[in-house]
């Protein structure tokens, strides 16, 4: 029986801003593609040029690990993957996974019951609506299974990738010589945290050292490949294949060139496939601020989130991202780029905005980067943070130079640092090269108070230093807040030390920026898309960056990408493998 298509037209908006060459700021500059991304419902004479029981989208983590626990159920699994080379984002990260009341916690005896656990990812997750007292500390019903589904599945996805020999074990993230864990959770000061160390662990290599990103690529794609599961690189998924009743039985890629082929799911499609950090347009229209770029690969355009809207799903943490600080110019010059600003060194450094005011605690962790930048101010109408400055003396320039990107190495001539004898010289620096950018970052320009707030500014940063108490930011006082402590700082806080009263004086400019968004389909604790009515579609699930993450707003700890990334992608597996085969109309 042949069925109506409801194939929809191209994105004309998209079509529009790449045809009319506007929005050429780089708020909204980058590759528009000219997919169309859709649904469409199977025809009876519909033709597959592949099937599976379980179609992959990307190959990353969260795609990676959906991939390997489905065939694990017994399902046949093929992956499509958008660019021409495997691992995504992932193979360019730290590789650390965020996985509560995990084995090797429990075998050194730390304990991370369910109930504070649950706490400690409520209070960082939805900090607008924790609440205590509450059984669910506040939580939609939804939103708490996603984080009780982390923390009861995390450990197995862990645990599982060992057994099947995915790696040859994990460990914790740094180590005591006893092999007590060192590396805290990012919110380990707040008094929620009550299993602050081992939740945080790194995949290990055979000769037993910690591995990464690159590891997680290269043992994944080993074991993908191993189990003969094909990886069909170059196949971007623009299409989502439904029957009848709305179930997903399939899916249409895009081929270079063009050419498009259709793939089969006899049980279910899973996305891997990473944000929409490289998709400005939506960057613009759902995140809480401007960026500039991400980390992400560049073929993580929110896809998905066009895909799925057109299915009819719900979407949800849209307006959150891992947030991260950028080198402003190097950002400008390639949005996905991995020159990260997190963390600066140097304890005679600080950041401020466009009145020479500091931003916040410059010191703190990367994750906790983003707000500040988004600061919108009402009276003026303007984003003030929107381009921060980082702003350090020689000795930091010497001492600390190639600690952190906003730093260059000593000798290194970098042309995103600039200087000036005297801050008034600095300041004219800047003016000049904001005015130089002005056709990518808009008319941002420095304050006529700049100079004289700055001066307030650094003299009251040289008070806290001597007395070591960051009275405005908390600056040295949280336990991921890193040091870079100069040599003979008998300062009382080893994260501050007075700015020179001499030049030269050296500013970066910093942007937002991603590791990449976490917002999208809304999925519920089986990893199951879900539609406006919280209903499932069905055949359709999500994990990683490219669904509305179960961690809401927070970054539990390191690893707490890969960690729900990995949970997840295993969690949609079980579910999508258990389905029975699907009808798509036609005759198989
Ligand atoms: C320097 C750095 C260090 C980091 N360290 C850590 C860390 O230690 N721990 C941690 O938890 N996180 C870390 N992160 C973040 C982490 O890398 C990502 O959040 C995580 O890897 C995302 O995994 P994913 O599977 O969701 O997406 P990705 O790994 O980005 O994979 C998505 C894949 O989908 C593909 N794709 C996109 N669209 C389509 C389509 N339409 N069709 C087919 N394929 C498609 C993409 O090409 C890509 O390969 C770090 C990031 C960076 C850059």
């Amino acid at each position: 029986m042949a069925r109506r298509s409801k194939t929809r037209t191209p994105l004309t908006r998209r079509d529009f801003l790449k045809a009319s060459g506007t929005g050429s700021g780089a708020l909204l500059a980058g590759a528009v593609p000219a997919i169309a991304f859709s649904t469409a419902t199977v025809q009876a004479q519909q033709s597959w040029d592949r099937e599976a029981d379980v179609v992959v989208v990307g190959s990353g983590a969260a795609a990676a690990s959906a991939a390997l626990f489905a065939h694990e159920a017994g399902a046949q699994v093929v992956m499509l993957e958008k660019a021409d080379t495997y691992g995504g984002t992932t193979a360019r990260s730290g590789g650390a996974v965020w996985a509560p009341n995990n084995s090797y916690m429990r075998k050194k005896g730390l304990a991370d019951p369910k109930a504070d656990c649950l706490r400690y990812m409520a209070r960082v997750s939805y900090p607008q609506i924790y609440s205590a007292k509450d059984a669910k500390f506040g939580l939609p019903d939804n939103e708490y299974a996603l984080l009780e589904a982390h923390y009861d599945h995390a450990g197995e996805a862990v645990d599982g990738l060992v057994q099947i020999g995915v790696f040859p074990g994990f460990d914790f993230f740094g180590v005591e010589d006893d092999g007590t864990p060192i590396v805290t959770d990012h919110f380990a000061h707040l008094a929620e945290d009550k299993a602050p160390r081992g939740r945080s662990l790194l995949p290990l290599r055979d000769d037993g050292t910690r591995g990464n990103g690159g590891l997680w690529a290269l043992r994944t794609k080993a074991a993908v490949e191993s189990r003969n599961i094909p990886i069909l690189t170059g196949h971007r998924v623009s299409r989502l294949l439904q029957n009848g009743r709305g179930e997903v039985v399939g899916v249409q890629a895009t081929l270079g060139g063009g050419k498009t082929v259709t793939v089969r799911a006899r049980k279910g499609v899973i996305f891997g496939s990473g944000g929409f950090t490289h998709d400005p347009e939506l960057c613009l229209h759902y995140l809480r601020g401007p960026i500039f770029g991400g980390c992400a690969v560049p073929t993580n355009e929110g896809d998905f989130v066009r895909m799925g809207i057109d299915a009819g799903a719900a979407l949800a943490n849209m307006n959150n991202a891992w947030w991260n600080a950028l080198p402003l110019e190097a950002a400008l010059k390639l949005r996905s780029t991995t020159n990260l600003g997190g963390q600066p060194g140097g304890d005679s450094m600080i950041t401020v905005n466009r009145f020479g005011r500091r931003t916040g605690n410059e010191k703190i962790v990367w994750s906790g980067k983003g707000d500040a930048f988004f600061w919108y101010d009402p009276t003026t109408a303007t984003y003030p943070n929107m381009v921060q400055f980082g702003i350090y003396d020689q000795f930091t320039r010497e001492r600390f130079g190639g600690s952190s990107a906003p730093i260059p190495k000593p000798g290194v001539d970098s042309p995103f640092v600039l200087s000036g004898n005297t801050l008034e010289e600095l300041a004219a620096a800047i003016a000049q090269r904001l005015a130089s950018l002005a056709a990518q970052i808009g008319d941002f320009t420095l304050a006529d108070t700049f100079v004289a707030g700055l001066k307030e500014e650094i003299a009251r940063f040289n008070r806290f230093a001597e007395t070591g108490k960051d009275l405005d930011f908390r600056r040295g006082e949280g336990p991921m807040d890193s040091t870079a402590r100069r040599d003979g700082n008998d300062k009382p806080n080893p994260t501050m030390y007075p700015i020179s009263d001499k030049g030269p004086y050296y500013a970066v400019l910093i942007g937002a920026g991603t590791l990449d968004t976490n917002g999208g389909p809304k999925i519920n604790a089986s990893a199951q898309v879900l539609d406006t009515r919280d209903q499932p579609i069905p055949g359709l699930y999500g994990a990683g960056n490219c669904i509305g993450s179960p961690a809401g707003q927070g970054y539990w700890g390191h690893g707490g990408t890969i960690g729900p990334a990995a949970t997840f992608g295993r969690q949609a597996a079980l579910h999508a493998a258990s389905q029975p085969v699907r009808d798509w109309g036609g005759s198989d």
